[in-house]
């Protein structure tokens, strides 16, 4: 993958398909969330959920490029 923008590895622990790690890219949410700043696909993102600690932390993946970003966004339930 060649990638652009700044993110962080994330080790997962667990091995599910090849997928040990994933590149977490980080944008500041602004007005709305939908159209991929990556790709520029426009219809919106799929959810993923990890939990850490007391918190659980929501990431959007995109149904494009399958990159996973996180707008600071935090499930409360
Ligand atoms: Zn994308």
């Amino acid at each position: 993958m060649n990638l652009s923008s700044g993110g962080e590895i994330i080790n997962y622990g667990f091995d599910h398909g090849n997928i040990m790690s994933e590149k977490i890219h980080h944008y500041d949410f602004v007005d709305e969330i939908r159209i991929c700043p990556l790709c520029g696909y426009g219809d919106g993102f799929h959810n993923m959920f990890r939990r850490e600690g007391r918190k659980t932390h929501w990431f959007l993946i995109c149904s494009s490029c399958h990159e996973v970003f996180d707008y600071g966004l935090e499930y409360k339930g």
